[in-house]
């Protein structure tokens, strides 16, 4: 920033500018008499280094794009425009710290620059400088709180995308794994039973050898599909990864578990895939392991249970339901 002159000499009226609406111009016109009138040239970035109490800007004349923290990623909503009469900095004046704004003119700009000792000065003074300086701060608190809610909604957003499998739609292990332990906690307190089934689908390799992997990733999908229609809205589907799938049967005992792999496995060895070009493709079967809760287990010993379940149901021949 060049000095260009002071407030008094530099030909600028208050009437435009936003802090001193309402205020008696004259009273004000006094106490900025002496202040700097700073110009950036367009297209020219200052990084201010400020003092501890830090200054008030004032923009007279162009236009202004300040990164209020310039070591905050470009996103993280720190930056903003700042057009003639419009102040900023206000917040190093009030809470001490030590800040270095990256200024940037977009077009030739001038700027008042109101020293912290002197702006202290004029609030003490004049009660409406006060008054309008409550009314920028509040609406700072609102766009910062709207910029948090936002950033909120978007970490909410990828969280939960972050817990589904990119290709089927199913929950992924991700999710499993944050999410049984809870499951097997409830069903502990409310002494519900609990199952789950592992499930793996026979041959698939073979399957992608014959079909190709796109085909292979039809038949992943409708294996989704297959499960997620024959499933009460309670349970949950999950891909555990590859060619294998989990569901979770709260409220469901072995019997009943078993009841429903049955169906799980009958469906699946009737589902018809197609792959892009709709023509059907031979069908899919897969192995079916049920494991119920038993009291002390816990997630890695319920999903281990399943699991030697589902090898004696692939011994067994495979296209089958093993308890
Ligand atoms: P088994 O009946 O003993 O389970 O035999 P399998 O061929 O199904 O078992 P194996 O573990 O040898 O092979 C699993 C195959 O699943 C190999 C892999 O290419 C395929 N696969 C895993 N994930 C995907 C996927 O996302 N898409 C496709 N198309 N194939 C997948
Ligand atoms: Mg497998
Ligand atoms: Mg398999």
């Amino acid at each position: 920033m060049e000095y260009l002159t002071n407030f008094q000499d530099s030909g600028y009226t208050i009437d435009v500018l936003h802090l001193f609406r309402g205020v008696k111009h004259d009273v004000v016109r006094k106490a900025l008499a002496t202040c700097p009138v700073m110009h950036i040239a367009a297209g020219k970035t200052v990084s201010e280094v400020l003092r501890r109490g830090g200054n008030l800007y004032i923009l007279l004349r162009g236009e202004l794009g300040v990164l209020a923290d310039q070591h905050a990623e470009p996103d993280e909503g720190s930056g903003f425009n700042v057009l003639p009469g419009e102040c900023f900095g206000e917040m190093s004046v009030f809470d001490e710290q030590v800040g270095s704004p990256l200024i940037t003119a977009k077009k030739d700009s001038d700027v008042l620059v109101i020293d912290a000792a002197r702006l202290w000065q004029i609030i003490e003074e004049i009660n409406g400088v006060a008054r309008n300086l409550l009314h920028l701060l509040s609406f700072r608190i609102q766009a910062a709180n709207a910029r948090l809610r936002q950033r909120r909604k978007v970490g909410r957003f990828y969280q939960q995308m972050s817990m589904l499998d990119g290709l089927t739609g199913l929950y992924n292990r991700a999710w499993l794994n944050e999410n049984l332990p809870l499951l097997i906690g409830n069903a502990g307190a409310a002494v519900r039973p609990l199952s789950v089934v592992m499930i793996d689908l026979d041959h698939f390799k073979q399957f992608n050898d014959q079909n190709g992997h796109l085909a292979g990733d039809s038949a992943l999908k409708t294996a989704a599909l297959v499960f997620c229609e024959a499933l009460r809205p309670t349970d949950f589907a999950v891909r555990y990864g590859g060619e294998e799938f989990t569901v979770i049967l709260p409220g469901t005992d072995q019997k009943t578990g078993m009841m429903v792999a049955n169906r799980l496995c009958s469906r699946m060895r009737e589902a018809i895939v197609f792959d892009d070009m709709r023509v059907p493709l031979p069908h899919v079967t897969g192995s079916f392991g049920v494991a119920a809760l038993r009291s002390g287990q816990d997630a890695d010993a319920l999903m281990g249970s399943a699991d030697e379940a589902l090898y004696r149901a692939k011994q067994a021949g495979r296209n089958c339901v093993s308890a």
